[in-house]
């Protein structure tokens, strides 16, 4: 095999297949010689000479790296395939790590493409995917979780992606895992300005109804961190509902295609289940969002009722993988066979039911408050977990200050079991479980849960009670 020889900005030389493997708008994609990394070379072969693009890749691969951080970055490294060096020679480029092999599809006609969220998002194109391509509804609710995160660790570093899309997130609905990708074109607020506007149906509305204004115009709005809380915001709303929240039957009037897109999605962009605007509202909205649950319906209306058209209303990442974490609590098995999503947000205990089959569980279900102490002798409620057979209780749920992120112990602290007509949560790594008598559960014992019992789960500080409230149904 012939391969050509490249330099790095580092020095370094880096061996290549000069067969183009890949194109998109801005680079031509080849595999290094072992094929573990690809090098992107810019098609603007003045790029090179572009001072801005350089100091914004030395930025990019220096000092805001999240996967350079000495605690988190190999698990960030897995959210982000973030570029690893700039090549010089023959002109400028990037180097990258290669996609995992579960972002390609492997049967059919899709075989080699990249899982792109397009294929998965697109009811339409979703159909034709193999079953076991599509993935479950679950599996689209980590994907929601994990790219939460990984957009709230950009944002921290003080980053935005400036072109988060279906396109540029690759999903694997069977695993549940997603990598974001395209990282070299991030935004550095304040220091390198945006290349890219942004992709269709992820544009911000600002963002859209300011495109004709000048470039030097200070009402011209460009991608920044509160328009990637817009398309984070779609694409939740895609990966859990399976449709476009902007997308409706409403027609503007408009002299041409182009104008009625950048009214639907810009000036007049109203969200498909506005509260009191129902004309943009399809008919066959089968399950509408607040099936989610008060936590996503809140961010939701702030997303796409209060701050569509005002930023500063929208949620920070941060605020949807809190709320994401906690509704992950209040997921409950739906037994019903053919029911297309097997699990649902148990979140009103006056009806339960799954709103995307119908069907109602029958028997009893363990609902735990969890309360942490604010000051002596008040407890605060915090948190919810409705119970079923074989779910794991971990730290975060025992301690108030530890959250499921990416620094989380994920090792189970106790287990909840339906055991001859109990519910009984059974001890494996709690050193301070305490009985509703007041009396120590060690690890292999357990406490038995009933209606309205309160029992202590650690009396380390930071330790919370659970209060039980017993559903039937
Ligand atoms: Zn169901």
């Amino acid at each position: 095999m012939n391969t050509v020889t490249a330099t790095l900005a580092d020095g370094n030389t880096i061996e290549y297949i000069p067969e183009l493997i890949g194109e998109g708008g801005m680079k031509q994609v080849y595999f290094t010689a072992d094929k573990s990394a690809v090098l992107c070379f810019y098609k603007d072969h003045s790029a090179g000479s572009d001072l801005n693009r350089m100091a914004r890749l030395e930025a990019i691969l220096g000092r805001f790296n999240p996967t350079l951080d000495p605690k988190t970055g190999e698990y960030f490294k897995k959210l982000f395939c973030w570029p690893t060096g700039i090549v010089i020679q023959p002109h400028l480029g990037i180097i990258a790590p290669t996609y995992p092999e579960n972002y390609f599809f492997t049967t059919g006609s899709w075989a080699g493409k990249e899982k792109e969220s397009t294929w998965f998002v697109r009811p339409k194109l979703r159909q034709l995917l193999p079953t076991e391509e599509a993935g479950t509804w679950l599996n689209y609710f980590k994907i929601c979780i994990l790219l939460a995160r990984a957009v709230r660790r950009m944002h921290q570093a003080g980053l935005a992606h400036s072109d988060l899309s279906n396109k540029n997130i690759l999903i694997d609905p069977s695993s549940g895992q997603c990598v974001v990708i395209d990282i070299d074109s991030l935004v550095v607020p304040d220091l390198f300005p945006p290349d890219v506007l942004g992709t269709r149906g992820y544009i911000a509305p600002e963002v859209l109804s300011t495109i004709h204004l000048p470039l030097n115009d200070s009402k011209r709005k460009s991608p920044s961190a509160n328009t990637d809380q817009h398309a984070l915001a779609v694409l939740i709303y895609q990966y859990l509902l399976g449709r476009h929240p902007l997308e409706g039957p409403k027609i503007h009037p408009a002299s041409s295609a182009e104008e009625q897109e950048r009214l639907e999605m810009g000036s007049k962009a109203l969200f498909i289940e506005n509260p009191t605007d129902h004309s943009n509202r399809p008919q066959n909205l089968h399950v509408p969002y607040t099936a989610l649950g008060s936590h996503l319906s809140k961010l939701f209306e702030r997303s796409f009722v209060k701050g569509l058209h005002l930023v500063q209303e929208r949620p920070a990442a941060i605020e949807w993988e809190r709320g994401l974490l906690k509704t992950w609590d209040l997921l409950f098995p739906c037994r019903n066979s053919y029911c297309p999503s097997k699990w649902f947000i148990l979140h009103d205990t006056t009806n339960v039911r799954c709103p995307f089959c119908g069907s109602k569980p029958k028997g009893s279900i363990p609902i735990l408050r969890l309360r942490s102490q604010r000051r002596p002798g008040q407890w605060l409620l915090d948190g919810q977990l409705v119970v079923y057979h074989n779910l794991s209780l971990f730290k975060w749920h025992v301690f108030d200050h530890l959250r499921p992120g990416e620094e989380a112990d994920r090792t189970p602290q106790a287990y909840f079991a339906f055991h001859q007509g109990q519910w009984l949560l059974i001890n494996q790594n709690l050193s301070s479980l305490t009985s509703p008598k007041g009396n120590a559960v060690p690890p292999k014992s357990a406490v038995q849960l009933e209606d309205g019992v309160q029992f202590r789960l650690s009396q380390e500080p930071h330790g919370r009670i659970v209060e039980v409230q017993m559903l039937h149904v």
